[in-house]
């Protein structure tokens, strides 16, 4: 297939350099200049299991690129979606199919605004990635991809992006309630990042603070009402669980989460699209998400304090 990735930050160079050993046509496609110089001069930096490679692999900015895709991979920060949006539009068709695998609530109703016509399909990943410096990465682990076609996308296109994932190794499962997985993983997300940026921690030490519980089911009671408004189904019970399981002492990871370190590199981060998803939401429904609300604000001022 021939293969774009729009925002080929962590997350997009792992599955832009997983798809190209996989023997497709693959561009990276980025918005940092001093990262596409690096890729283009030298190849992308993987580290591996300790192993340092250097892969050959195209990378340009949206605007120097003409060509027509099989398919566009977003993968941007929810935050940058709408941005990256705006620089390829030349490039969306209905035929080139779209996929984005982003954090947070509202990517789809985001992409849906600029390419209704586009086969359009969505989902969330638990691949992980690390990007150390422009033109660098380090892949850790496994992970899978759970992912549903929404609109516009026929047997065939649905058929040839699973074998071609699944070819990368990506591991893909197709879902039947994506919206459902979108939205318990911003829930988690909505505790994990915004608690450990906020508390300064790693995720195994939220289990230390007797508040940590008291506090998680305040964000998550909220994201169960906004939730059942707008018919997800996602209920206390499925949030919690996924919660537990993540910050379950063999699975709470001895690490900063990515939202505590956007915050540490002086960037914004994805709050508007976790815990300010839900306030936003619960205003205009009416259902009061105090929790969720001053977690965005504090989130903000922490964003505000310390940006370059
Ligand atoms: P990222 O921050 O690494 O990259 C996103 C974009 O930001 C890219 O276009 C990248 O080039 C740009 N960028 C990064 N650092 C920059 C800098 N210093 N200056 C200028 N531009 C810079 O984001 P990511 O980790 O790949 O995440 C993409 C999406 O995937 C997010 O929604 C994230 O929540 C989700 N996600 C990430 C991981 C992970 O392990 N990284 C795992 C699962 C899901």
């Amino acid at each position: 297939m021939k293969i774009a990735i729009a925002g080929s930050g962590a997350m997009g160079s792992r599955f832009g350099y997983m798809l190209q050993q996989s023997g497709n046509d693959v561009t990276l496609l980025d918005l940092w200049p001093e990262h596409i110089e690096q890729i283009n001069d030298k190849g992308l930096s993987v580290e591996a299991n300790g192993e340092q490679q250097f892969i050959k692999i195209p990378a340009a900015f949206p605007k120097d690129v003409h060509d027509t895709y099989d398919l566009i991979l977003l993968f941007t920060k929810a935050m940058q979606l709408e941005d990256m949006l705006q620089n390829i539009t030349h490039l969306l068709n209905k035929k080139t199919a779209i996929l984005c695998l982003s954090n947070g609530i509202g990517n789809l109703e985001t992409i849906q605004k600029f390419a209704p016509k586009s086969p359009l399909l969505v989902g969330t990943t638990l691949w992980t990635s690390e990007l150390v410096g422009p033109g660098s990465v380090i892949l850790n682990g496994s992970g899978y991809i759970e992912f549903q076609a929404i609109n516009n996308v026929s047997h065939e296109t649905l058929t040839v992006i699973n074998n071609t994932l699944a070819e990368a190794k990506l591991n893909p499962r197709e879902s039947d309630n994506v919206l459902l997985s979108i939205w318990k993983k911003a829930c988690l997300n909505s505790v994990l990042n915004s608690f450990c940026t906020l508390l300064d921690c790693k995720v195994m030490d939220l289990n230390k603070s007797e508040y940590v519980p008291t506090l998680t089911d305040k964000v998550v009671l909220e994201f169960e009402a906004v939730a059942k408004a707008k018919g997800i189904p996602l209920t206390e019970k499925l949030a919690l669980t996924a919660i537990n399981a993540a910050l379950a002492p063999d699975q709470a990871g001895d690490h900063y989460p990515s939202m505590h370190q956007d915050i540490s590199s002086g960037r914004r981060t994805e709050i508007d699209y976790l815990n300010g998803a839900i306030a936003l939401m619960g205003r205009e429904l009416n259902i009061p998400t105090p929790a969720n609300e001053l977690i965005t604000e504090l989130i903000h001022a922490r964003e505000e304090v310390t940006l370059k």
